[in-house]
C-alpha cells in the first residue's frame, strides 16, 4: 500500500496580502523571505470611522503591535502612518480560488479547509514527488511567484499532524515543517497540550482535570478516563495524543457548499397570537443558524413559511438582507417584518424557516457588527452545550413559555415522539 503524505497550506495574512500583491508599486520592495520588506497595511472595516475593525494585517503592521479584530483608532495610535484600505472580499475569494485550482493541478488529492487554506496529499516516494520537502518548497515558490503571496506548510503521515506541523511552520523561518512518520511522537510529545489543534476548552481540562501539560502526558491517560469524561471526543483525543488521524481528504467538501437550510414544524394545535409565533419562529431560526455555523456558512436571503389552520394555504415569503450572517439576532427582526407583512391573522399549523444564498463564514462582514469575535466565541460555547447535552441544554427564555415547542421536538425522534 501507498504510503501518502498529507500537507496544509496556509496564506500568511491572506486579506492584507492580497492587497499589498494588488498594488504594483511594492512590487519592487518586497522580498519572499523577508516578510518586513510588506507595507504596514491593514484591512479594516470602515476606513472612514475610527471605530472600524482591523480584519487583517501586514507581518510589519502586527510588528508594531497591530491586531487582527482590534479597532482601528487603536492601530492607528500604535502606527500613524498604517496604510488602511476597505476589504475587497470578492476580489479574496477569486484570489483564494486560483490558488486552490493551482494546488488541484499539482496534487492527485486537494481539499479546501477555509478561504486561505487548503490540504494536500501525494503519495510518498513517487516519481513526480520524491522529496516531500521539496515538493512543499515548489509548492511555496508557484503561490509566491504567481500570486506573491507567502505560505507556510506542514507536512506530515495525516490530516490532523499535517495541521500541528503547519502551525510550527508559522514559527520557522523557511515556512516549511515536516515530520516523518518515524519522529512524529518524538516531535508532538514536548508541546504543550494546548498546542493540540481543534480541542479547544478541552485542553484546558486536560490540563487542569488530568495533569496534562504536554501532549505526551495526555498520551498517558487511559483512553477509557478519556471517553468517561468526554464522550466520542475521549477516542479523538487519545488518537490525536498518538499522532493518528484516520480523516480523509474529501475534494468535494468546499465545492459543494449547501445552497440552503431550513427547519419546519407542525404545530400540535393553531396558533392564533401572534407573539406565539414569534416565539416558534425564533426557535426554528436558531436551529437554522446552528446548523448554518456547524457547516462555517453564513447566509443573507431569508424566508418564512406557514401553513394555516387544517393545513389549507398559506404562505412563503422571502428577501434578501445586505449582510450575510448566521447569527439569529440579525435576522429574526426581518423575520418577524416579512410575517406581519403577510399574514392575515388565520390561525398557523405549520412555520417554516430557511436561509440560503449562502457564502462561508470567512467572508462575512466583521466590520458590521463592532462585537461579532466575542459573540463568535458566545456561539461557540452555546453549540458545544447544544451538542453535548442535547438542545434544551441551553433554551432561549421564551422556549419554556407556552408557545415553545423545543421541548417537546427535544422528546421526538424523526418527527415522532419516542
Ligand atoms: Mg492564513
Amino acid at each position: 500500500m501507498t504510503q501518502y503524505i498529507y500537507g496544509l497550506c496556509d496564506m500568511q495574512s491572506f486579506y492584507a496580502s492580497c492587497e499589498v500583491a494588488a498594488r504594483e508599486r511594492y512590487a519592487a520592495i518586497r522580498e519572499e523571505f523577508d516578510d518586513r520588506t510588506d507595507p504596514p497595511l491593514v484591512v479594516a472595516g470602515d476606513p472612514a470611522r475610527r471605530s472600524g475593525i482591523i480584519l487583517a494585517a501586514t507581518p510589519t503592521a502586527k510588528h508594531a503591535g497591530v491586531k487582527n479584530a482590534m479597532r482601528l483608532g487603536e492601530a492607528l495610535q500604535l502606527h500613524p502612518a498604517l496604510i488602511v484600505v476597505r476589504p475587497h472580499m470578492h476580489f479574496y475569494l477569486q484570489v483564494s480560488v486560483r490558488i486552490q485550482e493551482l494546488m488541484r493541478r499539482i496534487f492527485p488529492l486537494q481539499e479546501q479547509f477555509s478561504v486561505d487554506e487548503g490540504f494536500f496529499a501525494f503519495p510518498a516516494g513517487s516519481a513526480l514527488f520524491p522529496h516531500p520537502e521539496e515538493v512543499a518548497r515548489s509548492l511555496q515558490a508557484r503561490i509566491w511567484d504567481q500570486f506573491r503571496i507567502r505560505s507556510r506548510i506542514g507536512l506530515g503521515p495525516n490530516k490532523w499532524i499535517a495541521k500541528m506541523t503547519n502551525a510550527q511552520a508559522k514559527k520557522t523561518s523557511g515556512g516549511i515543517v515536516w515530520w516523518p512518520e518515524g519522529r512524529v511522537l518524538q516531535e508532538l510529545h514536548p508541546l504543550p497540550v494546548e498546542a493540540m489543534w481543534g480541542l479547544k476548552r478541552r485542553a484546558q481540562i486536560l490540563r487542569v482535570e488530568f495533569q496534562a501539560s504536554t501532549i505526551g502526558d495526555v498520551a498517558a491517560i487511559p483512553i477509557g478516563r478519556l471517553r468517561a469524561r468526554f464522550g466520542v471526543w475521549g477516542e479523538i483525543i487519545y488518537r490525536w495524543s498518538h499522532g493518528e488521524d484516520f480523516s480523509g481528504i474529501h475534494p468535494e467538501s468546499y465545492d459543494a457548499p449547501h445552497k440552503g437550510f431550513s427547519h419546519r414544524t407542525t404545530l400540535a394545535r393553531d396558533y392564533y397570537e401572534r407573539d406565539q409565533i414569534a416565539v416558534v419562529m425564533l426557535e426554528l431560526l436558531d436551529e437554522v443558524c446552528y446548523r448554518l455555523r456547524k457547516a462555517h456558512q453564513c447566509g443573507r436571503h431569508i424566508g418564512v413559511g406557514v401553513t394555516y389552520e387544517r393545513m389549507i394555504g398559506g404562505f412563503f415569503k422571502a428577501k434578501t438582507l445586505s449582510y450575510y450572517t448566521n447569527a439569529p439576532e440579525d435576522l429574526y427582526e426581518a423575520l418577524l417584518a416579512l410575517f406581519d407583512q403577510h399574514w392575515d391573522g388565520r390561525g398557523v399549523r405549520a412555520v417554516c424557516i430557511a436561509v440560503d444564498q449562502l457564502r462561508t463564514e470567512d467572508t462575512m462582514q466583521l466590520n458590521l457588527f463592532a462585537d461579532v469575535p466575542k459573540r463568535k466565541q458566545l456561539y461557540a460555547v452555546l453549540d458545544e452545550l447544544h451538542e453535548r447535552y442535547g438542545e434544551t441544554s441551553v433554551m432561549r427564555a421564551v422556549s419554556l413559555t407556552p408557545a415553545g415547542q423545543l421541548r417537546d421536538r427535544s422528546h421526538k425522534i424523526g418527527g415522532h415522539f419516542a
